[in-house]
C-alpha cells in the first residue's frame, strides 16, 4: 500500500482547495473546550467520517483534573452612549473572552478597562483569550479601537451560560490487521482561528477519509478533542486503547506557509520520530526537527511520564513564534491550500513508512545474487536507474532480519519509498522473505497471515 503514490496521482491544487474549503466551513463556529460549538464542529467532521461522539459530565474526575462546566454563548457586545455596538460578538467570535460568565451592566471606561484585552504590538488585530478555570468575563478588541474609547458610560452584555453539562470529544477508529494502534490527535477547541486548530482538523479528517476502508497493518484512532482537558479526559477513560498505541502524531498548525517542524516524542528515538524526520528530510521543503519539551500541544499529556507514549507533534510554524498566533490574523488567508495539501502528503508519507517498515531476510546472503540474470540490474522505470539499483543493493545487504526498511533508508540516504519498492521487487523475485509481524498475528514465513480483521472498536 502506498498512500503517497495514490495522492500524487491527484491534482494537489484540488486537494488543497478541498482542505481549505473545509477549514472555511468550520471557521465561523465559536468553539471552546466544551459546548455546542465543539459539538457542531464534530458533527461537520461526522459528515465525512463516522465519528463516535463521547460526552463526559461536568465534575468527572480525570487524573488531577475535573471536567469543567459547559460553556455556551449566544451573543455579546459593548454599546457606546449612543447605543451603537462598538464591539460585537456576531462580527467576530474572538471579541468575547472565551468562557466568559454572563454579564449585563452599564459602567464607566475605567471600570470596563480591566476586562478589555488587546495586543499593543499589533494594534489592528483582535487577541484570542480564554479564562477556562477562573470565572471572569471580558472582551478582546483591537488596541487602536481601545485607545479611541472615550471616558464615557458603556453598556456591556454577554449572553452566555456556564453550567453543569458535558465535555464532548469525537473519535474515529479504523481497524487494521493488528490491534496495535496509531493515534492521530488534534484539538478542536479554538473559535475562529485557522492555523491553530482548523488546519489540523482539516488534514486529520482528510487522512481519516484516506485510510478508511483500507487493508491496513495497524489500526488507526483519530481523536478530535478539546486541548489539554480533552486529552487528559480521553487518557483517563481509555486505558485499553492507550496500551495499544505504538505510534502517534499530534497535528496542529500545518496550514501556514512556513516550513515543517516536527517535535519529537519524549522518548526521542521512537519509530514515529524517525519516520517523521526521514519523511520531512525528503519532503523537498524546509524542515526542522525539535527535541521534546514539556510545553506545547497535547503531546504534553501523551508524553507525560506515566504514559510516555511515542507521540510526536507535526507542525509548520511553531506555536507562539509567529505574530498571528492566537490573534484574528490567524484567519483563512493565513492558511494556504498548497500548504495544507503538502501537509496531508507528509502525513500520508509518514503512514506509508509505519505501514511498510518491515524487516526482511536476504535468502541469498552469500555474495550478491546475480541480479542481471533476474532482469533486476536495470530500471523498471520511474526512479532514476541509480536510485533503483542502489536501493536493491542496500536492501539485499542489510536485510539480515535485524534491520528494518527505515534503518536501511536512513543508512543509505535513499527515500523510504525507493527502499520499499526495492524490497517489493526483491521479494517477488524470491530473494527476500519478510520477518513475521507478531503484533499482526503473522506466524509463518513470507508473511502468511493468520488474523482476521479486527472490527471491534477499541
Ligand atoms: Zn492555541
Amino acid at each position: 500500500m502506498s498512500l503517497l503514490k495514490e495522492l500524487d496521482q491527484k491534482d494537489p491544487a484540488e486537494i488543497g482547495g478541498k482542505l481549505h474549503r473545509f477549514a472555511a466551513e468550520l471557521y465561523p463556529i465559536c468553539r471552546s473546550i466544551t459546548g455546542d460549538g465543539l459539538r457542531q464542529t464534530l458533527a461537520r467532521i461526522q459528515e465525512r467520517v463516522p465519528l463516535q461522539i463521547s460526552e463526559v459530565p461536568t465534575g468527572a474526575p480525570v487524573f488531577d483534573w475535573t471536567v469543567p462546566k459547559e460553556w455556551n454563548i449566544r451573543d455579546g457586545f459593548i454599546k457606546d452612549a449612543s447605543g451603537k455596538k462598538i464591539v460585537d460578538f456576531q462580527r467576530c467570535n474572538l471579541h468575547v473572552l472565551n468562557y466568559s460568565t454572563p454579564v449585563r451592566a452599564k459602567m464607566r471606561l475605567s471600570e470596563l478597562k480591566p476586562h478589555l484585552f488587546t495586543i499593543p504590538e499589533y494594534p489592528d488585530w483582535i487577541p484570542y483569550r480564554t479564562s477556562y478555570y477562573k470565572e471572569d468575563w471580558g472582551f478582546c478588541l483591537c488596541h487602536n479601537q481601545m485607545l479611541a474609547l472615550k471616558d464615557a458610560e458603556y453598556e456591556v452584555f454577554i449572553d452566555s451560560a456556564l453550567e453543569d453539562g458535558h465535555l464532548t470529544y469525537g473519535e474515529y477508529y479504523v481497524p487494521g490487521r493488528s490491534t496495535d494502534e496509531v493515534l492521530i490527535s488534534c484539538h478542536a477547541c479554538h473559535p475562529s482561528l485557522a492555523n491553530d486548530n482548523l488546519s489540523g482538523l482539516a488534514v486529520a479528517t482528510a487522512l481519516a477519509e484516506l485510510l478508511s476502508g483500507r487493508d491496513l497493518r495497524y489500526s488507526y484512532r483519530f481523536l478530535f478533542i478539546p486541548g489539554t482537558i480533552g486529552a487528559i479526559t480521553w487518557l483517563a477513560s481509555n486505558h485499553d486503547a492507550v496500551e495499544r498505541i505504538r505510534h502517534g502524531l499530534v497535528l496542529t498548525g500545518i496550514g501556514d506557509a512556513g516550513g515543517f517542524h516536527y517535535k519529537k516524542s519524549r522518548r526521542g528515538d521512537a519509530e514515529i520520530d524517525r519516520a517523521a524526520a526521514h519523511v520531512l528530510h525528503h519532503s523537498g521543503e524546509d524542515s526542522e526537527i525539535m527535541e521534546f519539551s514539556p510545553y506545547g500541544y497535547d503531546e504534553r499529556q501523551y508524553c507525560s511520564p506515566g504514559f510516555n507514549l511515542p507521540v510526536g507533534c507535526l507542525m509548520r510554524s511553531v506555536w507562539g513564534t509567529f505574530p498571528e498566533y492566537h490573534t484574528s490574523a490567524d484567519n483563512l488567508d493565513f492558511i494556504q491550500p498548497q500548504s495544507l495539501a503538502r501537509s496531508l502528503r507528509a502525513c500520508a508519507a509518514i503512514v506509508d513508512v509505519l505501514e511498510n517498515n518491515r524487516r526482511y531476510r536476504n535468502l541469498n546472503p552469500y555474495c550478491e545474487p546475480q541480479l542481471g540474470r533476474r532482469n533486476l540490474y536495470r530500471s523498471t522505470g520511474g526512479e532514476a536507474i541509480g536510485v533503483e539499483i542502489n536501493a536493491r543493493l542496500w536492501v539485499l545487504n542489510l536485510s539480515d532480519g535485524e534491520h528494518s526498511l527505515l534503518d536501511i533508508a536512513e543508512r543509505s540516504g535513499l527515500p523510504f519509498p525507493a527502499i520499499n519498492d526495492a524490497a517489493g521487487v526483491l521479494r517477488l523475485n524470491g530473494l527476500l522473505s519478510v520477518v513475521p509481524d507478531r503484533a499482526a498475528g503473522e506466524a509463518g514465513p513470507n508473511g502468511a497471515s493468520q488474523v482476521a480483521r479486527s472490527s471491534s472498536k477499541g
